[in-house]
Formats: C-alpha cells, sequence, structure tokens
C-alpha cells in the first residue's frame, strides 16, 4: 500500500494566526462525561488541528483540519449547558482538547469568556506550541493549564513532535510569569521518555516552575490503527506500553520530590 504523509508543521503558526479570524470553532468529537480529561466530570470538546506531529498520537485523524463540524462558541455553549449540574457537583467543567485547541485561540477564548460568565470550569489540553499572542487571549479565562511535555532533549523533541521544545519552554515559563495554574502531563513511552537522562531533565525542570500537579500517562498502542486506516507509517511500532512497575518507579521519584502525582 503507498504510504501517506503527515500534513507538514512548517506553516503551523502562520496557520494558527489565520485561525484568529475565524469565528466558528473546527469540533472532531465530544466526550459528555468525561473524568480523564481534568477535575471532576467534564464535557470535553476535541477540537481539530495540531501543530505537531507526534509518533505517538492516538488521535491521528484529528491534526489536519479535515474532517469536523462547524460551530460556533454560543452553540457549543448551548451544548454544554444542560451538563451544568454534574459539574457543579464535581467540580468539573469543561475541557478542550484534541487535536491542540491552540490552534483555534479565537474560538477557545471566546467560549472560555462564555462559560466563566456561566461559572463553569475551563482546562485546556495543550502542547503550548504556539505564540505567545495566543497565550495572552487564553490566560483570563482559562482555569486550568493541562500542558503535555514531550522531550527534554531538543533534537529528541524534534524527532518525536515535528518541531524544537524551544517555544514550548519559553511558553511554559511565561504562563509562570502569569501565575496560570498548571498541570503537567507526561507520557511515559519506553525508550524515549523513561530514560534515565530524561528523567533527570524532567526532574531539573520540574524544580524551574510553579505547577499543580503531574500526570503520568502510560504510553498505549490503541491508536495504531486509525493511522493504518490513514495509510500512514507507525514508526513506533515495536515499542511497547511501560510496565506497572517502571510507572511506579517513575511516580515514586516524582512523589519523593514532593510533587502531586497523578497516575
Ligand atoms: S500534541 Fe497530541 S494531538 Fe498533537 S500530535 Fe501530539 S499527541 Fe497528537
Amino acid at each position: 500500500m503507498k504510504k501517506n504523509k503527515l500534513p507538514s508543521t512548517n506553516c503551523h503558526l502562520q496557520s494558527a494566526t489565520r485561525n484568529l479570524q475565524s469565528k466558528k470553532g473546527k469540533i472532531h468529537s465530544f466526550e459528555t462525561f468525561g473524568t480523564l480529561d481534568g477535575p471532576g466530570i467534564r464535557f470535553v470538546a476535541f477540537l481539530e488541528g495540531c501543530p505537531l506531529r507526534c509518533l505517538y498520537c492516538h488521535n491521528v485523524d484529528m491534526l489536519d483540519m479535515k474532517d469536523y463540524k462547524e460551530m460556533t462558541p454560543e452553540q457549543l455553549l448551548q451544548k454544554i449547558l444542560p451538563y451544568k449540574p454534574y459539574f457543579k457537583s464535581s467540580n468539573g467543567g469543561v475541557t478542550l482538547s484534541g487535536g491542540d485547541p491552540i490552534m483555534q485561540p479565537d474560538f477557545a477564548a471566546k467560549f472560555f469568556t462564555l462559560c466563566k460568565k456561566e461559572g463553569i470550569n475551563t482546562t485546556i489540553d495543550t502542547s503550548c506550541f504556539t505564540t505567545q499572542e495566543n497565550l495572552d487571549k487564553l490566560l483570563p479565562v482559562t482555569d486550568l493549564w493541562m500542558i503535555s511535555l514531550k522531550h527534554f532533549n531538543e533534537k529528541k523533541h524534534l524527532k518525536l513532535t515535528s518541531q524544537s521544545n524551544k517555544q514550548i519552554l519559553e511558553n511554559i515559563a511565561y504562563l509562570n510569569k502569569k501565575h496560570a495554574p498548571i498541570r503537567f502531563r507526561y507520557l511515559i513511552l519506553p525508550g524515549w521518555t523513561d530514560t534515565w537522562l530524561n528523567l533527570r531533565a524532567l526532574r531539573k525542570f520540574l524544580k524551574t516552575v510553579k505547577f499543580q500537579e503531574i500526570e503520568l500517562l502510560p504510553y498505549h498502542t490503541h491508536g495504531i490503527y486509525k493511522w493504518e486506516a490513514l495509510g500512514l507509517p507507525y514508526k513506533l511500532k515495536g515499542v511497547k506500553p511501560p510496565s506497572e512497575n517502571s510507572i511506579q518507579k517513575i511516580k515514586k521519584m516524582l512523589e519523593k520530590e514532593g510533587y502531586n502525582v497523578i497516575c
């Protein structure tokens, strides 16, 4: 079978800027009673598009803004309002995930503004690969930034995600300066992110930032079928999910440093 190619990411920052003009959001799908993407019970909207191309992406079908429905922020709000009582009783709220909602900053900021007016907690699930201008749009209306840390070695980050980590780390420092509440997410990818060197870099990095907690996510292979369905080569074939033992070791290591670790 002829292998397709993932769409290029070279112009992602420019295209993110182009999206600023868009009034409607490009939404791939929803989850009404999510419990994995932020605190409490959450309405999760998965937005199309992502500035990265992670080798392990389990939502590879959401990356290139091809398959979506369009909604205005007001329409999306109407969809979530019936779930408000569940948010209240569980300290939950709404999460914008994807893909990466940072690709549609105007839509996300407007939607979160409407949520805040309704007293609904807002969380963004993002890689933070974007411009500072986009962060500024979201800062006043985002209650929690869930930021995925990919790799601390710039070359490996590039290999793993197609982009350097430089801007991401600068953006995290900027969010910190603005006292944004942060939860880090760290994927344990055997041979990549669980190495002694990368874990040492992770600990070093965590010492330099303020954050609420860090969530450990084990690599899994559930999304491979999507790559196959799209005719894309899955370059991590053969990499197995981490053992329970290795997850627990990393958890203990981070807890020893005094961090709140979610597994
Ligand atoms: S940041 Fe997330 S959605 Fe984007 S390519 Fe990586 S894993 Fe996929």
